[in-house]
């Protein structure tokens, strides 16, 4: 359904995207797993043409640079940023979007339907919930019924409530025969809806795989928080990566990944390499639906072994 083969995109001093390919089947469900600037959303706009990149992408068969207009068709996209009015009512705001796509009505109380919004057509936007939100922009974006749904991190707004929603939502329309595509930074939404997983870096491919070799035992991975001597940081960094540690890091030190077991290893392999960790705290389990601890954004929390 979607075949995509070195895909490159170079912004001034940045490659955001390096030599990228993959092959994606009709009814396949693939999650883009990386940290902040690993080149999800640029991948995601290169496969929708919405800038030019090298590289060539064939939706359904179609080739996005030569017919954009056709291959988009086939999409349905739903960014990671949210545009609605906020006075507009949930009704006037998808037939709106239905005398666009020259849709006929029924096809857009049929997409409320599957993201179950019936009913709520004369709630005003900004009275729906976050889920409810994240739901009417799926409805928008399947409004012309494509066979392939592209999401920019869709929950990453939600609390755990409307992650739930979306969730749902996403798993009927993948038994619905529906091709996915989605940047998460959430394994237990990854291991829920995809069935492959591209790990990204730096705009690299670093690893293509599934949920179950990415995570093999759900319940025995732990995130921890190392604090590296000032300075040391970006190496710090720099070493566990290419000692296959999958990390986070963030503003406020390094997340590291590990299973139960081993929670020494990272701190023993940057000693071995002359770096000192000062300090560490073990994060929630990752898996665990609770909110995370007030002052840990979520998505240091969720960066896992590869
Ligand atoms: P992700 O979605 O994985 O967080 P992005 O695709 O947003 O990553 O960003 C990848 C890299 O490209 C980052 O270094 C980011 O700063 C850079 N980047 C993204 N968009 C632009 C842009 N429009 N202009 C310049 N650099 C950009
Ligand atoms: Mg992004």
């Amino acid at each position: 359904m979607i075949e995509a083969r070195h895909i490159t995109k170079q912004f001034k001093r940045v490659l955001a995207v390096n030599d990228l390919s993959f092959d994606l089947e009709p009814g396949g469900s693939l999650a883009l797993w990386g940290s902040n600037g690993a080149g999800k959303t640029t991948l995601i706009r290169c496969l929708l043409g919405v800038f030019p990149c090298k590289g060539t992408v064939r939706i359904d068969g179609i080739d996005v640079r030569r017919s954009g207009k056709h291959a988009r068709a086939r999409v349905g996209y739903v960014p990671q940023e949210l545009a609605f009015h906020d006075d507009a009512r949930l009704g006037s705001a998808i037939r709106f979007f239905a005398e666009l796509r020259r849709v006929e009505l029924i096809q857009a109380a049929r997409s409320l339907e599957a993201v179950g919004l019936r009913g709520h057509e004369s709630k005003r936007v900004r009275d729906l919930s976050g889920g409810m939100k994240q739901r009417l922009a799926l409805a928008i974006a399947m409004i012309a019924d494509p066979p392939v749904i592209v999401l920019d991190e869709p929950t990453s707004n939600l609390d755990s409530a409307g992650r739930g929603e979306v969730v749902d939502t996403l798993l009927k329309l993948r038994e619905q025969g529906k091709t996915l595509i989605f940047a998460s930074h959430r394994p237990d939404e990854v291991i829920t809806l995809a069935d492959r997983v591209l790990v990204m870096e730096q705009g690299r491919l670093v690893q293509q795989t599934t949920p179950e070799a990415l995570w093999p035992s759900r319940s025995s991975i732990r995130s921890m928080r190392l604090y590296i001597e000032q300075g040391d940081e970006y190496r710090a960094a720099e070493i566990l990566r290419e000692g296959g540690y999958a990390i986070n890091h963030g503003n406020s030190g390094l997340t590291v990944a590990i299973e139960q077991h081993r929670k020494a290893e990272p701190m023993n392999h940057l000693a071995e390499r002359g770096i000192g960790v000062r300090d560490f705290e073990l994060l929630r389990d990752v898996h665990d639906d609770d909110e995370p601890e007030i002052g840990i954004a979520t998505e240091q929390l969720s960066e896992v072994l590869p």
